[in-house]
């Protein structure tokens, strides 16, 4: 609590004076040369965990500034770290990975770069997601403060970290030593552009802001024949199908109405033609969740469905289904801790008014920053949200998200200039204000 009045008085200290102000001149002044590494970033996308240009363009840019610079933690990762005199530790994250996703923006830099995805498939790239509005910000960011060095005590750490798609990044990051090589960060924050917003609108969501992200799936065993005589196989087909429809009574029968939770069944391939009852059905499913209670019973829920219902199908024992929930793909919910995310919203909303800056819900999609605050759940932790629409297509379509393009659509193009003038901006101020003077 204390805590938390402390910070009031700052925040109102800061929006009255001048700092406020000159933050938003400095940014203002960077837009142009801002925008030109935009479009370069955005034509140059990279798959995750095969960042290698840009990551190179963040060090050396944070280099010029006069961080010190690791790169290559946790395979591609860079750590800039400003050492400022005495004060809290501040690590403020972008992440840099792409999608497997062909632009359809019709933008004039849009991206026509290809990858090979782990299994060697070649795919089209592209910033589906705005990692590249993160990275612009991130140098943005890092700009600001170096120049603004006079204002500020503290230990600043920018990292820059791969693999966010995949759920991979954050975890090699950390592994790789992130908070024992380098100075451990006191709060954490992190932002991230938003399809539900209209451009340059602020969203903070307090407690849990995006979910337990879970892949399963289900191999569903048969025992195969010919589609004319039924009465000598096991029908994985039917079994599977009893299965999924099973699965979705775990939500809406199983399940605190009051805690939100999903099961999906995204995947359900099995068979090869007309008359042959095949061996085996594949599912594949995404669960998410925010708790680790709903976690759980989900998952608990789902191998118990699969397995009862293949004995109700009688199945023999050898032919139970497997299930098999990936701890690869597994990213843990992220929590905004109250005291930094409700301190952030009043910071924010005094410096860009309360129209642009508003409470958000939590969403059901993943981030893997959630992992730095896990590593220590006594630390303050955020990510925001920065609106990404345009104006003109917020408008015409009523404020209506459906109508608009999400992240990882090939037609997100945000709009860009707000999104980086915003998010540096708020980074900006939410760095001098947890890293003022004493
Ligand atoms: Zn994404
Ligand atoms: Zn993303």
């Amino acid at each position: 609590m204390k805590f938390a009045v402390a910070f009031g008085i700052a925040a109102m200290l800061l929006s009255s004076t001048a700092p406020a102000a000159s933050v938003a001149d400095g940014v203002k002044a960077d837009m142009p040369q801002l925008m030109t590494i935009y479009r370069d970033f955005h034509s140059h996308p990279e798959l995750s965990m095969q960042e290698v240009r840009s990551p190179s363009i963040l060090a050396a840019e944070a280099r010029k500034l006069g961080f010190q610079v690791t790169e290559h933690v946790g395979k591609t990762g860079v750590v800039a770290v400003m050492k400022n005199g005495p004060g809290p530790v501040l690590l403020i994250r972008a992440d840099m990975d792409a999608l497997p996703v062909r632009e359809q923006t019709g933008l004039q830099f849009a991206s026509t770069a290809t990858g090979k995805l782990p299994d060697g498939t070649v795919t089209s790239v592209m910033h589906a997601c705005g990692h590249d509005t993160h990275m612009t910000t991130w140098i943005g960011t890092a700009r600001r403060l170096a120049a603004m060095k006079d204002q500020w005590s503290g230990t600043l750490v920018m990292i820059a970290q791969p693999g966010e798609e995949v759920g991979m990044g954050a975890k090699a990051m950390l592994d790789d030593g992130l908070f024992t090589r380098f100075p451990k960060p006191d709060t954490m924050i992190a932002f991230h552009d938003s399809a539900s917003l209209p451009a340059g609108v602020i969203g903070v969501t307090d407690g849990y802001a995006l979910a337990n992200v879970d892949s399963v799936k289900i191999d569903v065993k048969g025992v195969g024949g010919h589609g004319a005589y039924p009465q000598n196989t096991k029908d994985p087909i039917v079994l599977a199908s009893r299965i999924v429809t099973a699965l979705q009574t775990l939500v809406s029968r199983e399940n605190d109405p009051s805690q939100p939770a999903v099961v999906t069944v995204g995947m359900f391939h099995a068979g090869t033609k007309q008359n042959i009852i095949p061996d085996d059905a594949k599912l594949e499913l995404t669960v998410r969740s925010y708790t680790p209670e709903t976690r759980k019973l989900l998952l608990d829920g789902i191998k118990r469905i699969a397995r009862g219902e293949a004995i109700a199908a009688g199945m023999p024992e050898d032919r139970m289904p497997v299930v098999e929930v990936s701890d690869d793909m597994y990213t843990p919910s992220t929590f905004n801790t109250e005291t930094l995310s409700t301190h952030l919203l009043s910071l924010f909303q005094q410096h860009f008014g309360k129209d642009r800056a508003v409470a958000s819900k939590a969403v059901m999609g993943g981030e893997d920053f959630s992992r730095f605050w896990l590593a220590d759940k006594t630390k303050q932790s955020t990510i925001f949200w920065v609106g990404g629409v345009p104006k003109a297509k917020w408008d015409a379509a009523g404020g209506n998200v459906e109508k608009l393009p999400s992240l990882h659509s090939p037609f997100w193009a945000p709009d860009a200039e707000a999104v980086i003038s915003t998010a540096t901006e708020a980074m900006t101020i939410a760095a001098l204000d947890v890293l003022k003077k004493s």
